[in-house]
């Protein structure tokens, strides 16, 4: 299959057409930032890494019955997914307090929650991303309420499944970001990526950082965390 045209242009990667109207190709960029775009850098590796993670956890979740956009990998850094039409939803699981939550309630991250937090904001850039609720999504027209409903059910499938995974490679899934979206038959599947750009994850043993906050905090070697998970990953695999 071969790239067509620029549909869009993200942050992070860039999506093409292809010559089947149902399928596009995701170039995974190593550009990174931060803050609303407020803070730009590049992480040289990264788009090779996100989108090979982002796949081999996509097609691990497809085998746990989790329907999502992965068809397969073209390149280092492109890759085939189903189109969808994205649901304007950012979904946050959350297992441990951390980065805005613990910001916005006033309490220390690395606290583990009895049950997962289920977050939702508004996927809009010019807004900043703001925090919504339910009736809010269902107000603005967002999403139907079955389909909230089923969004927040395989959110919470991806969580149980993604926390055991990264638990037998050493590292502690702290929260993370999906996207979904609709197939033309209106079935909700899982989009987007699943990498260290979308998730906090931390070394089990010793809870060092091996996820994008080493780039928002200035904390040095990215580089170097992200392909720690990756090999990780690979050994589990
Ligand atoms: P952003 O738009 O936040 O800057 P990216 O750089 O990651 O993000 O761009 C990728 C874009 O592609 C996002 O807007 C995302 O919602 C969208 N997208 C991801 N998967 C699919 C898919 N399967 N079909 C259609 N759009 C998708
Ligand atoms: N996240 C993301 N994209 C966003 C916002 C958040 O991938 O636009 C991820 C982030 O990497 C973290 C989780 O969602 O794993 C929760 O992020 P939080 O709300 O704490 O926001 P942040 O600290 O990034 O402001």
């Amino acid at each position: 299959m071969e790239k067509k045209e620029l549909l869009y242009e993200g942050k992070a990667k860039k999506v093409y057409t292809t010559d089947d109207p149902s399928l596009l190709i995701v170039a995974y960029k190593d550009d990174a930032t931060a803050f609303n775009g407020l803070k730009k850098g590049t992480i040289v590796g990264k788009g090779v890494i996100n989108n090979q993670m982002s796949n081999r956890l996509m097609a691990r979740l497809a085998a746990a019955g989790i329907p999502n956009h992965f068809v397969e990998e073209l390149s280092e850094r492109e890759t085939l997914v189903k189109k969808v039409t994205i649901v304007p939803l950012e979904v946050i699981v959350r297992n441990i307090s951390a980065g805005s939550f613990s910001k916005r309630y006033g309490v220390d991250e690395g606290i583990p929650f009895e049950a997962p937090v289920v977050e939702f904001s508004y996927k809009n850039d010019a807004l900043g991303d703001p925090l919504l609720n339910t009736s809010h999504a269902l107000a603005l027209k967002l999403a139907t309420r079955e389909e909230i409903d089923r969004i927040r059910e395989l959110a919470l499938a991806v969580d149980r499944y993604l926390q055991d995974f990264w638990a037998q490679c050493g590292v502690t899934l702290v929260d993370f970001k999906l996207e979904f979206g609709r197939l033309p038959d209106g079935t909700i599947i899982l989009a987007d990526e699943i990498s260290p750009d979308t998730c906090r994850l931390w070394d089990s043993a010793t809870g060092e950082k091996l996820d994008k906050d080493r780039f928002r905090r200035d904390l040095g070697g990215v580089e170097d965390a992200y392909a720690e998970v990756m090999r990780r990953l690979m050994e589990h695999e």
